[in-house]
């Protein structure tokens, strides 16, 4: 199994190789040569083996079948509930898959427990180590420091604006315990801490002496471990079930994960709802229109605050025919000139692929917390209610609707409490982190002092 870049320009490569490059030397996103076969799985296997199925499915050659069960196992022990995405009924013909049960409550954990397995296991094949940067306004730092914490041969350095971000979240960032885990708050706000990291990958000699790596909604491996809940889905309300998908989206990594499930032959059919908060680009681009960059509407449902959800490149990529030449075309020209049409021959196939979208107000977002509490009883996170409200008005279909709870309610305990006036207390569970004193260090939002304490911080030798 070889990995290609969506715009063309990247020599193939491994599994391995693609997961710890990130983004392809061209500027692409590294996506299989061909989709695999992958047999469905029963509903009695257990979460674990039907993920290593699939990562084998994925690896090829690269890593022993044994090898990925061992480390899927280890990734989703870690899990609080042990089916690691339960299907919880909300409505007659509506699921709810909570993807919240991992150690930072958000699904965010099920792709970054599998890659900080792999990657340690991978660099200690190699001989080597890595230094993993990422910037973050909340979820993907916490899931990664929880998930590489005391990893051998990775440190991981987050960069977050100080006082930007929130208690609960930075909790888990900065109280994992580990001496390999790193948290730099600095003096701004999230746009320059990204800033920051995109000119670190940029500065080769930096990049070179941390052997610095990513871990963000581009890696293949995030993708490919996401699929796996869809299958297991499909599994448990049957082989036959039709189900629509509804899928919370920023990056578009949850959703095409979908996309992918189906392309395997892990789904009965492939039906998919998207559904945006205030930065709808997703929709519009499922609907023909321009790429475009433009600025992002803070929402409260702050994960998804995207303009230019990444993963669509991949979508792209497959509605085009895998044409590497027009994806590159597009994206060179949004590049320059900050808009860009879609390539012609793309239209047509991107209507024909299962998705349909919507978008949903941030009055809407409370007011659909405030209704599943009266419906079901439970507290749910603004991105989930996205996606519950979303699937609520979205056209009716003969499917049955699995919507994908996407965080904790407790992940944003001021947004519940403004919603629907009730605390929304942190799970035991967490317990783990409130009781582990924080540790991060502040500091200006200047790349020189940020590269100067990474290279004094990181275990990776010269
Ligand atoms: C990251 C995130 C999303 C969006 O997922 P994508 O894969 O980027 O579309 C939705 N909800 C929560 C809570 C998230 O952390």
């Amino acid at each position: 199994m070889r990995y290609i870049s969506t715009r063309g320009g990247a020599d193939p490569v491994d599994f391995v190789t693609a997961s710890l490059a990130g983004l392809a030397p061209d500027g692409g996103l590294y996506t299989p040569e061909e989709f695999p076969t992958i047999e469905r799985p029963s509903q009695n296997e257990e979460y674990h083996v039907t993920a290593a199925r699939v990562l084998k499915a994925f690896a090829g050659d690269t890593i022993e079948y044994d090898v990925i069960e061992d480390l899927a196992a280890k990734a989703y022990g870690a899990f609080a509930h042990q089916s690691v995405a339960p299907l919880t009924q909300i409505g007659q013909g509506k699921w709810m898959m909570e993807l919240h049960h991992g150690p930072t409550l958000a699904f965010k954990d099920v792709a970054m427990r599998f890659i900080a397995q792999l990657y340690d296991y991978a660099l200690g094949m190699r001989g080597e180590r890595m230094t993993i940067v990422c910037a973050t306004s909340g979820d993907t730092g916490g899931a990664a420091a929880a998930a590489f914490a005391g990893a051998e041969n990775v440190d991981v350095m987050i960069l977050h604006p100080h006082n930007r971000i929130s208690p609960v979240q930075r909790v888990f960032m900065s109280a994992t315990g580990a001496s390999n885990i790193h948290n730099f708050a600095l003096e701004g706000d999230f746009d320059q801490c990204q800033a920051i990291v995109k000119e670190l990958f940029a500065d080769e000699q930096t990049k070179r002496r941390l052997n610095l790596s990513g871990v963000n909604s581009i890696n293949w491996t995030r993708i490919a471990a996401q699929s796996v809940y869809f299958a297991t889905a499909q599994a448990q309300l049957g082989a036959n079930a039709k189900i629509r998908f509804v899928v919370p989206s920023g990056n578009f990594g949850d959703a095409l994960a979908g996309y992918v499930a189906a392309r395997c032959g892990l789904l009965n059919g492939f039906e998919c709802h998207v559904a945006v908060n205030a930065n709808d680009a997703m929709a519009r681009l499922l609907n023909g229109q321009d790429l475009k960059k433009g600025h992002t509407t803070p929402t409260v449902s702050p994960a998804m605050d995207i303009q230019v959800p990444s993963n669509f490149e991949r979508l792209l990529f497959e509605a085009a025919g895998r044409d590497g030449d027009a994806v590159k075309t597009a994206y060179d020209q949004l590049a320059k000139d900050g808009v860009a049409p879609l390539p012609a021959k793309a239209l047509g196939p991107l209507g024909c692929m299962g998705f349909t979208a919507s978008a949903v107000t941030d009055e809407e977002t409370f007011v659909e917390m405030q209704r599943t509490l009266d419906e079901t009883g439970w507290q749910v996170c603004p991105h989930t209610a996205v996606g519950l409200h979303a699937a609520r008005y979205a056209d009716e279909t003969d499917s049955v609707d699995v919507v994908l709870s996407t965080a904790h309610a407790a992940k944003f305990p001021e947004t519940v409490k403004e919603a629907i006036g009730q605390d929304a207390p942190l799970p035991l569970r967490a317990h783990e982190f409130t009781s582990r004193p924080e540790v991060f260090e502040t500091g200006p939002m200047d790349i020189a002092h940020v590269k100067e304490r990474m290279v004094a911080l990181s275990r990776v030798t010269a």
